[in-house]
């Protein structure tokens, strides 16, 4: 399986600054076959960065979207709309699911939505501090994985990637500390254990699993050798443009 880089951009840079770090990235990238670079930037850049982005060494994921495709949705862009623009989706990222109250519902028809537009979803899940405190941390992992795939077919399994995110361990959150690479191996270990149970052993092996927290260079190849993870979603970490080129090399190095 390839190993996924994907930086998310939250709501950072102009049209404009995201062209010019879009070209200095692919001008610093080789063209590793076997790692899938994916970045992340705001809506509004996605369409012209799709002219400019060589797709042989980056690919363009959308932060979010609407799961309807057309109608009376004031400011939103459907998943739709984003076909042959984006390659990938965010989909429940807990900025979305914690600050604009994002359900399970909701994320399921997103998920659907993405695969219905041939758009690869990213589901990310993740507990909170407190969750993890009050020994929840099964229970949400297997609701909010559940719950985001439930409108997925069998079928469209292979379609999709998930992002395991602790919150407490997202870089703007207050409360932020580094996850332990065995922290985060208990969780995939459940995820593809749930995976396991719900669609068979060998769908649920073919899933990417990808970690996101806090990434950086240094701590970047700590998580990509814990077993069953497949790649990373990085915030912070990828909006500085040398600090990502390093993580896609620690991939590269692991990998070899
Ligand atoms: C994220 O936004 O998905 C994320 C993991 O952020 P950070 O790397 O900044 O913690």
């Amino acid at each position: 399986m390839k190993t996924y880089i994907v930086g998310n951009w939250k709501l950072n840079f102009t049209v404009g600054e995201a062209s010019i770090y879009l070209h200095k990235l692919m001008k610093a990238l080789p063209n590793y076959r076997d790692i899938e670079v994916v970045v992340a930037p705001s809506t509004i850049a996605l369409q012209p960065l799709s002219l400019q982005v060589d797709r042989h060494k980056i690919r363009l994921a959308a932060q979010n979207a609407f799961y309807r495709d057309f109608g009376a949705f004031t400011g939103e862009t459907s998943f739709l709309q984003l076909s042959g623009v984006v390659n990938y989706a965010l989909v429940g990222h807990s900025e979305q699911r914690y600050i604009f109250g994002e359900d399970d519902k909701m994320i399921a028809k997103k998920t659907a939505a993405a695969v219905r537009n041939r758009i690869q979803p990213i589901l990310c899940i993740g507990e909170t501090e407190s969750e993890r405190a009050f020994n929840e941390t099964a229970d949400v992992i297997r609701d909010q994985l559940l719950g985001g795939l439930s409108e997925i077919s069998d079928d469209d399994l292979d379609k999709v990637l998930i992002a395991y995110e602790p919150v407490w361990a997202i870089s703007s959150t207050k409360v932020a500390k580094l996850a332990t690479p065995d922290e985060v191996a208990e969780v995939v270990k459940l995820i593809r254990k749930t995976l396991t149970e719900a669609y068979g052993k060998k769908a649920a092996e073919n899933v990417p699993v990808l970690f996101g927290g806090s990434v950086n260079p240094s701590n970047a190849g700590g998580y990509l050798t814990v077993p069953g993870v497949n790649g990373l979603l990085v915030g912070g970490s990828s909006l500085i443009l040398s600090e990502f080129v390093d993580i896609i090399e620690v991939a590269k190095r692991v990998q070899s």
